[in-house]
């Protein structure tokens, strides 16, 4: 069943199709430079799958773009952002596509799709996960809550996770405690997690990209980015793990691919401007953020904002959102309708 929240939505936006106001809204935002965000992809619509946007959906994504924007790399949109001009000589609104994380179905689902098409898009990759596989921890975290109906958390302690809404608080409340922990720690209480709840398997369906996918893609001009080293919240760790994640990520990823690593994507998210300072003076060019917006009037390259598109987006709802009439509204955590789980037998999507 799905809810009367994504109901109404798909409704108001086929009668905002038919009137054909984001058509409009398109083209009154001026000098909009639009970065999408997407995380995973998969085949039809499945539980442990959940987080993952349907192929066929994605196809229908890009036939959206393809007729009303020039899809562009993040260089092109980051040097249009700056000029404030907005519009590419084709007469259309840029917009950039972007994939953060790094797993597995970016390359054998999306890549194929984007190559078919001519498109170009940045992937925003977690070293560690492509050089060892240790899974980027919010992924794994949430795998490990849905694989699950109690957590075992050690000590005589335990969570019960049971339905979505419990899902939800465990993993809000592990997400908060954990983001600040240093990357050694955290792993070692995730190993914990996995080995009293006996969930050994559930890091081997979470897979990474190689590094020969990712030169193939670079070769065939997709960007990839960093995502740091260990997908930490750079605003939430010590100074010392901060620069570590910028820099060794920057290194390792410019190894992997034999390209400059030029560009990053804050983990979660989140960005501050002395996080900012630090990305720009390790030498990468830009950085995006998980903040809702457009980019009008020349913003900070190293603050840039996103569009993240749910992973069961319809294309009349995509249509709206991409042209900016769908905003998210709340607090960012959960302000997008993924943490509300909203699509059939889905687990909470973000923390
Ligand atoms: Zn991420």
């Amino acid at each position: 069943m799905i809810s009367g929240r994504t109901l109404l939505k798909e409704m108001a936006a086929q009668t905002w199709e038919g009137l054909g106001m984001p058509g409009r809204y398109r083209r009154c935002a001026k000098g909009a430079v639009r970065i999408l965000t997407y995380h995973r992809f998969g085949m039809g619509f499945r539980r442990d799958f959940a987080g993952c946007l349907d192929i066929a959906r994605f196809r229908e994504h890009l036939d959206v773009l393809e007729r009303g924007y020039a899809v562009v790399p993040l260089e092109a949109a980051i040097a249009l952002s700056q000029s404030g001009r907005g519009l590419e000589a084709s007469g259309k609104p840029p917009v950039s596509i972007t994939v953060d994380d790094g797993f597995e179905d970016n390359y054998e689902l999306a890549f194929p799709e984007l190559r078919r098409r001519g498109l170009s898009a940045t992937f925003f990759v977690v070293a560690r996960f492509i050089e060892c596989g240790e899974v980027p921890w919010p992924s794994r975290l949430r795998a490990i809550i849905a694989a699950l109906e109690k957590l075992d958390l050690g000590k005589g302690q335990s969570l019960s996770v049971s339905n979505s809404e419990e899902e939800q608080a465990a993993g809000t409340m592990l997400f908060e405690r954990l983001k600040a922990t240093d990357p050694e720690d955290r792993l070692a209480f995730l190993d914990g997690l996995e080995r009293r709840n006996d969930l050994a398997e559930v890091r081997s369906r979470l897979r990474p990209m190689t590094r020969v996918q990712l030169r193939e893609m670079a070769a065939a001009g997709m960007e990839i980015g960093s995502h740091t080293m260990h997908h930490s919240v750079l605003s939430a760790v010590r100074p010392e793990i901060r620069g570590a994640e910028i820099v060794n990520s920057r290194d390792a990823i410019a190894k992997m691919t034999g390209r400059r690593c030029r560009f990053l994507a804050y983990p979660d998210g989140k960005a501050n401007r002395e996080v900012a300072a630090m990305v720009r003076t390790s030498g990468y060019e830009a950085a995006v953020t998980q903040e809702w917006g457009l980019n009008l009037g020349s913003p900070d390259p190293f603050l840039l904002q996103r569009i993240e598109v749910p992973y069961y987006e319809t294309a009349a709802v995509y249509s709206a959102r991409v042209a900016g009439l769908l905003r998210p509204w709340g607090r960012r955590s959960d302000r997008e309708e993924g943490a509300a789980s909203s699509e059939p037998g889905a687990p909470a999507a973000r923390w």
